[in-house]
């Protein structure tokens, strides 16, 4: 079926008299909206059901564990928000995209969600990434400023630059209240009149191109018009043909004390910083949590449901050396906090946004890979667009390019 004709077929379901249905029973009755179920309140299943909702839309959105749980991969408590983003337009137009939604959501609901604290993105002796970031910036009016390693030095001496060759600041990007803005999502979607419900959800019988319902852990059915599932790390469970696509992986992250008073290493100081040749992250002040360090390079694959989340000497270890390396008044900085939390890589790293292959109407979104949150809104209006046929998804988010052998 061509994305024409599925159009087609999605819009003359729609205009029928389609509602949800519990266990048989109907909860909604209005033929002429559309009725979604969206699977996952994360960054990606909250925004999305959120801007399904608004554009008309009867969206029930269902999670497990709650959004933000301790175990999805929104639930720490802050993620960066930056540009810079290699060659990758895509990403670039998205995060500029998103920084714009996260700072009108804050205005609109009194919320403290963003925090503009600059980012500081340092070139190691390979800068190529870097280099390529820069037309993509000017080009999505990202403002941004090219630092030399004296004007670094200058400006934070707080960090030891060696082996840095310069840097790109973006004075407007920052980090994100993570759970936080998860709550606030889901609060914001059940004002404006969605349903919310915690519960298990499994994928259900799909027959003529068609997913039929979907099954809650008590055995009811759910029926609805379309179905999204944004289930980040658990999507390769929830659709086995997914598993060889998503591999979720262990990451560690750290939060060191800084001394009473000392701002020089909160971010009233110093922006957030990514160290890109050795692969280390920081968020100074991390919203009073400590001075939060992690590292990017992927950990083994894990199960997110049954992982125990202790933190290893070995990472600890790693952590500390970098401290001493790049922030070296931090060397014996005490480890105030820590958590283990897990990417949910697609091999390529990029985000996926696209149909079921054998079911029209469900739409699979995630791949987060470890750089989505801060994409949430972004990438719920791109949900939104394609769900209700008003807009294709990106073809850089095609299922295709990560089930060339694989089948259902
Ligand atoms: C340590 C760490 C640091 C990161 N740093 C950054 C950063 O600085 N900037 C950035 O932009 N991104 C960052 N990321 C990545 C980002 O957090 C993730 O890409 C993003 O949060 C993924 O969101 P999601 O909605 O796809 O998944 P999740 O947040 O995991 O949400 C999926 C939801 O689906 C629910 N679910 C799963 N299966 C089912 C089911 N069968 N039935 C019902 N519900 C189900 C789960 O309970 C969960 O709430 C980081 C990630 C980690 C782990």
């Amino acid at each position: 079926m061509t994305r024409n004709q599925s159009r087609r077929l999605f819009l003359k379901n729609s205009a029928m008299a389609t509602s949800i249905y519990v266990a048989g029973s109907r909860i909604a009755s209005n033929p002429s909206r559309a009725s979604v179920i969206v699977v996952g309140a994360g960054a990606f299943g909250g925004w999305s059901a959120l801007e399904l909702l608004r554009k008309g839309a009867r969206v029930r959105l269902i999670d497990a564990w709650g959004p933000g749980n301790s175990r999805a991969s929104s639930g720490g408590e802050t993620r960066i928000i930056r540009a810079t983003y290699g060659s990758g337009r895509i990403y670039t137009q998205m995060a500029a995209r998103a920084l714009q939604l996260w700072q009108e959501h804050e205005q609109r609901w009194g919320l403290k969600l963003f925090f503009r604290a600059g980012v500081l993105w340092m070139a190691g002796p390979d800068d190529s990434y870097e280099r390529a970031s820069l037309p993509l910036l000017k080009e999505s009016s990202v403002r941004f400023e090219r630092l030399s390693v004296t004007e670094c030095e200058k400006r934070w001496p707080q960090i030891r630059f060696e082996e840095i060759s310069w840097s790109i600041f973006e004075p407007d990007s920052g980090y994100l209240a993570a759970r936080r803005s998860c709550e606030a999502v889901l609060d914001a979607f059940i004002k404006e009149g969605g349903e919310y419900r915690q519960a298990r959800v499994a994928s259900g019988p799909i027959a003529s191109d068609r997913m039929q319902a979907v099954k809650i852990a008590s055995g009811d059915a759910l029926i609805a018009d379309s179905y999204v599932f944004a289930c980040g790390p658990w999507l390769g469970q929830v659709f086995p043909f997914l598993a060889q696509s998503i591999t979720p992986t262990r990451q560690e992250v750290f939060f060191f004390g800084t001394a009473a008073g000392d701002l020089r290493f909160t971010d009233a100081q110093l922006p957030v910083w990514i160290d890109f040749g050795r692969r280390f992250y920081g968020i100074p002040g991390n919203h009073w949590r400590g001075f939060k360090v992690a590292d990017d390079t992927r950990g083994p694959a894990i199960d997110p449901t049954s992982m125990e989340r202790h933190i290893s000497e070995e990472g600890l270890a790693s952590a500390r050396s970098f401290v001493r390396l790049r922030f070296p008044e931090l060397a014996n900085a005490p480890l105030l906090e820590s958590r283990v939390c897990q990417y949910e890589n697609s091999t390529d790293q990029n985000f996926i946004l696209d149909r079921h292959p054998e079911a029209q109407n469900v739409w699979i979104v995630g791949g987060g890979s470890g750089h989505g949150f801060k994409h949430g809104p972004a990438m719920g209006e791109m949900v939104s667009h394609a769900v209700l046929g008003h807009k294709a998804p990106p073809t850089e988010f095609a299922l295709a390019r990560l089930l060339k052998k694989s089948s259902c």
